[in-house]
């Protein structure tokens, strides 16, 4: 019987070890994509500056065709005023060019707005970029080192979960079981231990006979408040 409440002990540090690795495996692992999101963000924010870039060259395109035209349109009123032979006639036109005029000069307004406006993403771009490179860089080696981190941990619950399959081996399968529902309910912990008369569990005052019975090792005994398995220590 001592040796059965050794092996429950044993399967007890066992499963709280695991517990422990298990939640700074999930730790890291939480840490490790917070690493990849943060390289994320910059991509999407690269690919909205660029999106943004494309879209104004291609409004400074367009600007560029209409101005064109309008050139265009100057030097057709200009050789046509050439054949005008009523005054009438020649002041129409003389008023397409005005207007034609004053169109090439607003689209030219524009299109110097536009190029600067393509300068100024342009130079956010490749700030942005060197920016998202080396955070890109950083975050690789971060990445390789939490990974090794975590594989490290697993290692260890891989071991612990081998250690915990030879304990459980040697114990009978109901009370393996009736462990792990004790576990579940009281916390993680399915064993407490019984000193000077009291379940260190739950702090209560154990029966004096049951207390007594303890010593004799002649079965698991439970705490009738908390119900966890006693194990006698007497310091
Ligand atoms: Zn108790």
């Amino acid at each position: 019987m001592k040796k059965k409440l050794d092996m429950l002990e044993e399967l007890q540090e066992v499963d709280q070890r695991i517990d422990t690795l298990k939640a700074a495996q999930d730790g890291l692992k939480a840490e490790l994509s917070g690493i990849n999101q943060g390289v994320d963000a910059a991509r999407e924010e690269i690919a909205i500056l660029e999106a943004g870039l494309a879209q104004c060259e291609s409004e400074k395109g367009e600007l560029e065709a209409t101005h064109a035209a309008e050139l265009e349109n100057i030097v057709r009123s200009e050789t046509n005023m050439k054949e005008i032979k009523t005054n009438k006639e020649f002041q129409a036109v003389g008023r397409e060019i005005t207007a034609a005029r004053k169109q090439v000069s607003d689209i030219e307004e524009q299109l110097l707005q536009k190029i600067s406006r393509i300068e100024e993403i342009s130079g956010e771009l490749a700030a942005k970029k060197s920016q998202c490179d080396e955070l890109a860089e950083n975050s690789a080696q971060r990445v390789v080192a939490k990974q090794a981190e975590i594989d490290k941990i697993q290692s260890d619950i891989d071991a612990d979960v081998e250690r915990r399959e030879s304990v459980t081996k040697g114990l009978p399968a109901g009370l393996v079981k009736k462990f792990a529902i004790l576990r579940e309910q009281r916390r993680g912990h399915a064993l407490a231990i019984a000193r000077d008369g009291y379940c260190m569990g739950c702090n209560m005052q154990l029966p004096p006979q049951l207390y007594n019975n303890l010593y004799k090792y002649e079965e698991l005994l439970a705490c009738p408040h908390c119900q966890r398995i006693l194990i006698l220590k007497l310091q």
